[in-house]
């Protein structure tokens, strides 16, 4: 596995293996790895001759410096792992690599980056696809993965792909959970042993909507929350029930696929969970 700090070696080295006709699968990540990741780089590399993993904690999705700083990290124990699951190249860049001085340029889905999770956190989807635009031209992969956890991101990236011609297949990967249920997150490390225990709320929750034939939004989002209510260390902060690619709200009659975006936090840390279910 080939480690690069620089754009310009992981592009010398992806270089060689287009040359040689080998396609290659991209797995964008910031890094504090776990098995979610791994079922990334598993999809990318059924699908390409080589992956290439990026770590990198990107500085323009955040919107507090704090909450950049306290992003955890552990740079050896994940090139253990990427190494082990088989990866090719990891590029780990400096922060002036990604955006050059006097950097100006910004790739924003005008609509979608503004909705949902973009309305809580503004500038951070500006931020992902503006990221990601970059670490596409940079690796000029054939197919790039990431995860159905993130969906709105997931549908994000979907449409700057399309829209800005980026020639690259968007796949999205099921949500990989704990043995209880649990959506890993780098996130969770972060919660005490009792917040941990009641964050089996969200999963529940979201097992809840998908039993309960609910007819509308209303009913689904009485639903959800009633099942969130039950724990008292859950504070609910989003729920968006939306058409599943074009995240379009839905009025009233619940029909198609329908996106459950869940985001509950515990004592200062915000976990997402969702589920796409279909009527
Ligand atoms: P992050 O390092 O948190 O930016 O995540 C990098 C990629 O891994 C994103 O595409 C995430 O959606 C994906 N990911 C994170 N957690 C999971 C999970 N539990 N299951 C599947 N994919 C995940």
């Amino acid at each position: 596995m080939k480690v690069c700090h620089t754009v310009a070696e992981c592009r010398e080295t992806l270089g060689q293996y287009r040359r040689a006709s080998e396609s290659i699968g991209l797995v964008p990540t910031m890094g504090f790895l776990h098995a979610g990741h791994m079922a990334l780089v598993k999809e990318a590399k059924r699908h390409s001759d080589r992956v290439v993993a990026t770590i990198f904690v990107n500085p323009t999705q955040f919107g507090e410096t704090a909450d950049l700083d306290a992003y955890p990290r552990n740079e050896a124990r994940d090139l253990v792992m990427l190494k082990e699951a088989g990866v090719d190249v990891v590029l780990i860049p400096e922060v002036a690599d990604v955006y050059p001085e006097g950097d100006e340029t910004i790739v924003e889905t005008t609509r979608m980056a503004n909705m949902l999770h973009g309305k809580v956190r503004p500038g951070h989807f500006r931020g992902v696809t503006t990221v990601v635009a970059r670490l596409f031209n940079f690796t000029q992969p054939d197919v790039a993965c990431f995860g159905e956890k993130d969906y709105q991101q997931l549908q994000v990236i979907k449409r700057m792909t399309r829209d800005l011609g980026f020639p690259i297949e968007i796949i999205g990967v099921p949500i990989v959970r704990e043995a209880d249920g649990l959506a890993m997150s780098s996130r969770n490390v972060r919660l005490t042993p009792q917040d941990r225990q009641a964050a089996l709320v969200l999963s529940r929750a979201l097992d809840a909507a998908e039993v309960s034939d609910a007819p509308t939004v209303d009913a689904l989002r009485d639903v959800i929350a009633t099942a969130i209510s039950t724990e008292p260390r859950a504070t609910l902060r989003g729920l968006d029930i939306v058409q599943a690619e074009t995240l379009n709200t839905i009025e009233d009659r619940l029909s198609g696929a329908v996106a459950i975006m869940l985001s509950v936090e515990f004592g200062g840390v915000l976990l997402l969970d969702q589920r796409v279910i279909t009527l």
